[in-house]
Parts: structure tokens; C-alpha cells; sequence
């Protein structure tokens, strides 16, 4: 991505907006100082997940293998997709809208429609 790295030196574990890599959305990568590093991003395709998600990473975090694996119906209603597959922009197959599973509303949103989370600031 050509940009600088970011990089922590978190003491703590990595698993709150403090750790300058997770309010950046990055894993932390060897380049980072970081203590018993817990952080969530590192188990995920950062790419693949919403501003939201890593704003509401404590929510994030704690989802269970059920909740992951629970069906959501589109706003468009044309397919349910389990959440898991949400976290990130989902394009929907039928319409080709693009959603991801909103933090802030506990819903899926349409990406691009004009919500304005004052709290994430992407869905
Ligand atoms: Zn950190
Ligand atoms: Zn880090
Ligand atoms: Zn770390
Ligand atoms: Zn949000
Ligand atoms: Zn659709």
C-alpha cells in the first residue's frame, strides 16, 4: 500500500483503540514494540473489514462462533448472508449493492447511503 507502517509499542495487549495500530485498522506486524500482543485485527483480513467493525472492536472481538454463523437478511431482501461474511463490504449477488453489518445499529446497512455515524464514521 506504499504507506508508512504503523507501528505500537502497546504494553497492554493490543486490544483497545489506544493501540495506535488498531485505530490506524492494521494487525501489528513484528515492526511493532508490542507486549503479549492480543490484537483482534491480527486474525483477520484487515481489507475485509468495515471502519465499523474496528470501531466497535470490543463488540467485535467478543461475537461467538454462533453469533458469526447467525443469518442476516440484506436490506434488499433478495438473499440472508451470515454475519461473518458482513464484517467487511458484502456485495449482494442479485442487486449488486454493496452492505456491511453495522456496530452502531446492530443491522446491515448500505454502504455509500448517507448515514453519517457520528460514532464510526462509516455506516
Ligand atoms: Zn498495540
Ligand atoms: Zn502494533
Ligand atoms: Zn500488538
Ligand atoms: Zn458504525
Ligand atoms: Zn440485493
Amino acid at each position: 500500500m506504499g504507506k508508512e507502517e504503523t507501528c505500537c509499542q502497546c504494553t497492554t495487549g493490543c486490544d483497545t483503540l489506544h493501540c495506535a495500530c488498531i485505530k490506524a485498522g492494521r494487525s501489528c506486524t513484528q515492526a511493532c514494540g508490542c507486549v503479549a500482543c492480543d490484537n483482534p485485527l491480527n486474525k483477520v483480513h484487515v481489507d475485509q473489514v468495515s471502519g465499523c467493525a474496528i470501531y466497535n472492536i470490543e463488540k467485535y472481538k467478543h461475537l461467538s462462533k454462533q453469533e458469526l454463523e447467525a443469518c442476516h437478511l440484506l436490506p434488499c431482501g433478495c438473499e440472508s448472508q451470515i454475519l461473518r461474511n458482513l464484517i467487511g463490504s458484502y456485495q449482494c449477488s442479485q442487486c449488486e449493492k454493496i452492505y456491511h453489518y453495522s456496530f452502531c445499529f446492530n443491522e446491515v446497512i448500505e454502504e455509500g447511503s448517507n448515514w453519517n455515524c457520528e460514532f464510526c464514521g462509516s455506516c
